[in-house]
């Protein structure tokens, strides 16, 4: 391989946090594609938002923060239209202040490794674009193991960024959780995720278990009533119902302490909504009043067709049908391409405060802990900006 590109600063992620960035990096006169080079691994502009599921709006969870500069295309998510799926009114804005600022994202572009060379960090990332035939059958693609013409040759990176600081915004979309319980493996139902779900009426007629005590897995309760022959909602913890119609994420000081916290001390990230609590919108006291919206705690296993409450806890002991079960268990940052250079802790975190690593002073994690919320992450621009201009 020729010897890598280099540029001051490398972004990852052109979502809410990456793009922040970028804007105040642009503000102090860098210039973008050459003094820093943004990276994206979708195919197109919005962050974690264009892969959310259709029916989702804005609104229907949190509000959503506008981006620094927002304004000057005379955008904002609090006058955008809400009866389009958030996910097209997310893609197009972005899109739009992409190209407003001249950010020049490279997507499809997906980093594999981070490592630490001495003066340099060095990016490694694969183009996901597909490959044109003749490209292939020169690189000998034919014959071997690919699902289809769309999916990536999973060979070594092709192509290396070196820079003096990486901004790593890579969000938690492409990481998600779901907690281990006895019998997952024998379920003969499907498991999906928050990240798999599309559309409700996948769902029809079925008997379907959700999990999680935050918006997401009340959102989905809310759209298959009606739709699923059955309907369980389980949550580990009960639900801590805020007597507010909204929440106000800039309000939410605790919360956002409780994440700092732990992203001081190099610890695991905790889940928001155990820091924030669950508004109570019009929507949703209506499906409390009508017995709709009622947790049952967690069951303790899982068997073919059916998920099993043994006794031995809080819960009495009995069973309920499932032919899917939704886990809305949340997602975990998503750092892998991160590991080589040794950043997580023991106590399972990363050591990050007001953005910064405190292990390497070149490499800051926007959107992480405090600021996983589009109001943090939108701080984080302006936070991380300064201090790499203080360095530069
Ligand atoms: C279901 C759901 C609903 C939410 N609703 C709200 C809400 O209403 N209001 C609110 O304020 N917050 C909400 N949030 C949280 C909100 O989405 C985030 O705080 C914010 O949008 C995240 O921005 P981000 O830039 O950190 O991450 P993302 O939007 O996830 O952007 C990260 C980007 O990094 C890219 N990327 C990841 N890994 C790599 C890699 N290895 N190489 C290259 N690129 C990579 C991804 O393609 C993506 O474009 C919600 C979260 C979820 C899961």
């Amino acid at each position: 391989m020729s010897s890598p590109e280099r540029v001051k600063i490398v972004v990852i992620g052109a979502g809410q946090a990456g793009l922040s960035v970028a804007y105040y990096l642009r503000r102090f006169e860098l210039v973008a594609g050459e003094d820093f080079v943004m990276l994206d691994r979708a195919p197109g502009p919005g962050g974690a938002w264009q892969h959310r599921w259709s029916s989702l709006r804005l609104g229907s969870a949190h509000r959503v923060n506008d981006l620094p500069g927002m304004a000057d295309l005379g955008l904002s998510f609090d006058t955008a239209d809400r009866s389009l799926p958030a996910r097209e009114v997310v893609a197009d804005y972005y899109g739009r202040f992409e190209q407003h600022f001249g950010l020049d994202v490279r997507r499809p572009m997906d980093v594999r490794s981070v490592t630490n060379e001495g003066a340099d960090l060095l990016v490694r990332y694969d183009d996901l674009s597909p490959q044109p035939i003749e490209e292939q059958q020169a690189r000998g693609f034919f014959g071997r193991r690919r699902k289809s013409f769309q999916e990536p040759e999973p060979t070594a990176p092709r192509h290396e960024l070196a820079a003096q600081f990486l901004v790593n915004a890579t969000g938690t979309w492409g990481s998600p959780f779901v907690p281990y319980y006895p019998g997952m493996a024998d379920f003969q139902g499907r498991h999906v995720h928050t990240s798999d779900f599309a559309d409700a009426e996948d769902f029809r007629d079925k008997h379907v278990v959700v999990v999680g005590g935050g918006t997401s897995a009340i959102g989905f309760m809310l759209e298959l009533e009606g739709v699923a022959a059955g309907l369980t909602w389980v949550s580990r913890r009960p639900i801590d119902w805020l007597d507010r119609q909204e929440l106000d994420l800039e309000g939410a000081s605790a919360a956002v302490a409780i994440q700092d916290e732990a992203a001081r001390s190099g610890r695991a990230l905790p889940s928001i909504v155990s820091g924030t609590g669950v508004p109570k919108s019009r929507r949703i006291a209506a499906g409390i009043e009508r017995g709709l919206l009622v947790a049952r705690p967690m069951f303790d296993r899982i068997a073919a067709d059916r998920v099993i409450w043994d006794g031995d806890g809080d819960a009495p002991a009995g069973e309920v049908r499932a032919d899917a079960i939704i886990w809305a268990t949340g997602f975990r940052p998503e750092l892998r391409h991160l590991s080589p250079l040794r950043l997580r802790e023991k106590a399972g975190g990363v050591t990050v405060g007001q953005g910064a690593s405190w292990n390497d002073p070149r490499i800051f994690l926007a959107g992480y802990g405090p600021q996983a919320s589009t109001i943090g992450a939108s701080r984080a621009g302006r936070m991380i900006a300064r201090q790499i201009m203080a360095m530069i």
